[in-house]
C-alpha cells in the first residue's frame, strides 16, 4: 500500500507545481522544525536597481559607473545586471575589461584601462582589508537601514565609490512566513548580503533567525548549526551558491527561477518562484502521510 500512497502523493505534488526528486524528503517535510530561506531571488525578486551613488576623491558618479560597468561586464549576478543597466540609462559606454575574475560571494575584479578595479560587498572589503572612508560609511549605513544592498568600487587599492541597490520583497513572502509560524515552524534567512540589509528584510517579514554575510562555502554550515540543535531543517534557495546548503538540509527545496545546480541539489523543485508553495509542500506532506499510519 505504501508505494501507492507515495505515488498518489507525488502526482498531487506535481499538480501543485512541485517536482519531487526524493520521496523520503517529501515525507520528512511534515516534521520540519526550521526552514531557512535564501534572501536574494527567493524571498526577494532579485531585481535590483541602482538607487544611489556616492563617490569620494576625484571620481564622479558617471566615472564610477563606467568603471563598475566595465568590471561587471562578464558577470551574471543581478548586482552586475543592475550596474550595467544604470550605466546604459546614462548612456555611459563601458570600456573593455580584461583579466576578469569572479570572486564567489564577494564580488568581481578586472583590469580596466590599465588599472586594477574591484566591485563587491562587505565580504570583498574584508578580503582586501580595505577601510571605508567616512562619507561612504554614512551612505552605506543609510542604505542598509532602507534594506538596500551596497557594493563598493575599489580602484588601484582605493575605495572610491559606493552604489546602493534596491531589491523588492516578493508579495507572497509575507504570507509564507506567517503561515509557517502557524505551523510552528521557525523561519530563518541565509544570505551573503550585509547584516544591515538582512536584518531590515527579516524585520519586515518577521523572520526569527538571520545568517548574514555568509560566504558561499559556509552556507551549508549554517544548516548544520540548526541540525546540531536537534532540528529537522528545510532549505529553500535558487542560486549556485545555495547548492551545498540544499544538499545538507533534510529537505532541500529549489525554486522555479533557480539555476541548474540548485535544481540538481534539491529534493523538491517548486516550479514557480512562490514562497507560499513551501507552505503548500509542508501541508501536502502532512495530509498525505497522515493517511499512511
Ligand atoms: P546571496 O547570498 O544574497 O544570494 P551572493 O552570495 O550571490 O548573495 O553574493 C553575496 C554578496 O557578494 C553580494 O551581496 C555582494 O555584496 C557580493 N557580490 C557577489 N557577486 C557580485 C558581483 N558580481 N558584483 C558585486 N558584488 C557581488
Ligand atoms: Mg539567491
Amino acid at each position: 500500500a505504501i508505494p501507492l500512497v507515495v505515488a498518489i502523493n507525488t502526482s498531487l505534488a506535481a499538480q501543485n507545481g512541485m517536482l519531487v526528486r526524493d520521496r523520503i524528503a517529501m515525507e520528512q517535510a511534515r516534521e520540519l522544525d526550521s526552514i531557512i530561506f535564501d534572501k536574494t531571488g527567493t524571498l526577494t525578486k532579485g531585481e535590483h536597481g541602482v538607487v544611489g551613488i556616492e563617490t569620494v576623491g576625484a571620481v564622479d558618479e558617471d566615472e564610477a559607473l563606467k568603471l563598475a560597468a566595465a568590471v561587471e561586464s562578464d558577470s551574471e549576478h543581478m548586482i552586475a545586471r543592475a550596474i550595467r543597466e544604470a550605466a546604459d540609462k546614462r548612456s555611459i559606454d563601458a570600456p573593455d575589461a580584461s583579466n576578469f575574475e569572479a570572486m564567489k560571494g564577494r564580488g568581481v575584479r578586472a583590469t580596466v584601462e590599465g588599472e586594477e578595479v574591484y566591485v563587491g560587498g562587505p565580504n570583498l572589503l574584508d578580503h582586501l582589508d580595505a577601510g571605508v572612508p567616512s562619507a561612504l560609511a554614512t551612505f552605506a549605513e543609510e542604505a542598509g537601514e532602507n534594506a538596500q544592498t551596497v557594493v563598493y568600487l575599489v580602484r588601484e587599492g582605493e575605495l572610491t565609490a559606493a552604489f546602493a541597490m534596491a531589491d523588492v520583497i516578493r508579495e507572497e513572502s509575507y504570507a509564507a512566513v506567517d503561515a509557517l509560524h502557524d505551523l510552528d515552524i521557525e523561519v530563518a534567512m541565509l544570505t551573503g548580503d550585509s547584516s544591515d540589509v538582512a536584518n531590515a528584510v527579516a524585520d519586515e517579514l518577521g523572520i526569527d533567525t538571520v545568517f548574514a554575510e555568509v560566504l558561499p562555502e559556509d552556507k551549508d554550515k549554517k544548516v548544520q548549526e540548526l541540525q546540531d540543535q536537534g532540528k529537522l531543517v528545510g532549505m529553500v534557495g535558487d542560486g549556485v551558491n545555495d547548492a551545498p546548503a540544499l544538499t545538507r538540509a533534510d529537505v532541500g527545496i529549489a525554486i522555479g527561477s533557480g539555476t541548474d545546480v540548485a535544481v540538481q541539489s534539491a529534493d523538491v523543485i517548486l516550479v514557480q518562484s512562490n514562497p507560499m508553495d513551501v507552505v503548500r509542500l509542508v501541508k501536502l506532506s502532512k495530509a498525505s502521510y497522515r493517511k499512511m499510519q
